[in-house]
């Protein structure tokens, strides 16, 4: 296990589309639990497989510390209702920004022996799950952010330039 540099804004990784998974291998289980170490250290809720410089579609997810979730090659199969708040990502830190989001979110994925799976999420879980999925396809959440991104160490400061 080992902790990976995580990819910030400008790096055209970010950008790409990434490729399934087409057989588990324990190249992509040390990626996961490498992914975990990463995620965890930078006190992050979730990480995609880009975010680490690796084109592959692989999400690790863990919004309270204790619910860890591998979603290989994850697929949205259903959304309700809306959620809006404020949202970040490791690959721009020190940044968030208002996005509206489905509430729930039903996804299909396979597990780390990939085993078919859904897992279904509300809240934060779902907002977690819309965000890293869109990583794969190389979407940044900055996409969909209403008004300004403002600064995460800045508490209610709207003024601040
Ligand atoms: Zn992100």
């Amino acid at each position: 296990m080992a902790i990976r540099k995580i990819r910030t804004v400008g790096d055209r990784v970010l950008t790409k589309v990434c490729r399934p998974i087409t057989e588990s291998s324990p190249k992509i289980k040390e990626l996961v639990l490498d992914m975990f170490d990463t995620m965890y250290e930078a006190c992050g809720v979730g990480l995609a497989a880009p975010q680490v410089g690796i084109l592959k579609r692989v999400v690790v997810i863990d919004t309270t510390g204790e619910d860890p979730h591998i979603l290989i090659n994850p697929e949205i199969v259903e959304t309700r209702g809306e959620q809006t708040g404020d949202e970040g990502c490791l690959s721009l830190p020190g940044k968030s920004g208002q996005v509206t989001r489905p509430d729930y979110v039903k996804v299909k994925a396979f597990d780390i022996n990939m085993k078919p799976f859904e897992l279904e999420g509300e809240g934060l879980l779902a907002r977690a799950i819309c965000h890293e999925c869109e990583h794969l396809d190389g979407i940044m959440y900055m996409v969909h952010v209403e008004g300004e991104l403002h600064d995460n160490t800045v508490v209610e400061e709207e003024e601040e330039e």
